[in-house]
């Protein structure tokens, strides 16, 4: 195993893997799952609702997210994402990599997914629930996209001392 799981940890705006565009997963390796077990950990640590592979360090496209009401999180490999058309809906949201940063994103309420899980078994959900901004969101991740790339003026505004703050702690 070349990646020790225990070393990974969330990594920070404006780190540059968070805008790679992230590699498919060619093989569903036991290292692969000692990662995915590892974001698991992290995620809980660090009290996100969602976490993906390059958020650790790895330009993977797996990404994690909690269950909700008791049930286990799940893992994404490979994802492919396919939106409902309609309207756009705001909501806040948050990012592990940006911390102290909310800004309000628009997205479709609705969206499909396609991924396989650790067995290497292809899945497929839909939801119109809140659970389809998260996997919107964490969908962004694997292709270098973060929150502050769809915000508004006025988050642009509010956020730019925290992002710069962000940039200068990094240079440190
Ligand atoms: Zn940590
Ligand atoms: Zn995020």
């Amino acid at each position: 195993m070349s990646i020790d799981p225990a070393e990974l940890d969330v990594v920070y705006y404006p780190d540059a893997i968070l805008r790679q565009k992230a590699a498919p997963i060619p093989e569903i390796t036991d290292e692969v799952r000692a990662v995915a077990a590892r974001m698991i950990e992290l995620m809980h640590e660090h009290d996100g609702i969602g976490l993906a592979a390059p958020q650790v360090g790895l330009p993977w496209r797996m990404f994690v997210t909690r269950g909700e009401d008791g049930e286990p999180e799940t893992v994404f490999i490979n994802p492919v994402l396919s939106l409902a058309r309609g309207d756009l809906v705001p909501h806040e949201e948050g990012c592990l990599s940006l911390p102290g940063i909310t800004v309000d994103v628009r997205r479709p309420k609705a969206a499909s997914i396609t991924a396989m899980d650790l067995d290497g078994n292809s899945f497929t959900l839909e939801t119109d629930a809140f659970t389809a901004r998260i996997w919107q969101h964490e969908f962004d991740h694997l292709d270098g996209r973060l929150i502050i790339d769809r915000m508004g003026p006025m988050d642009r505004l509010a956020t730019r001392k925290q992002l710069r703050e962000l940039e200068h702690a990094a240079r440190r």
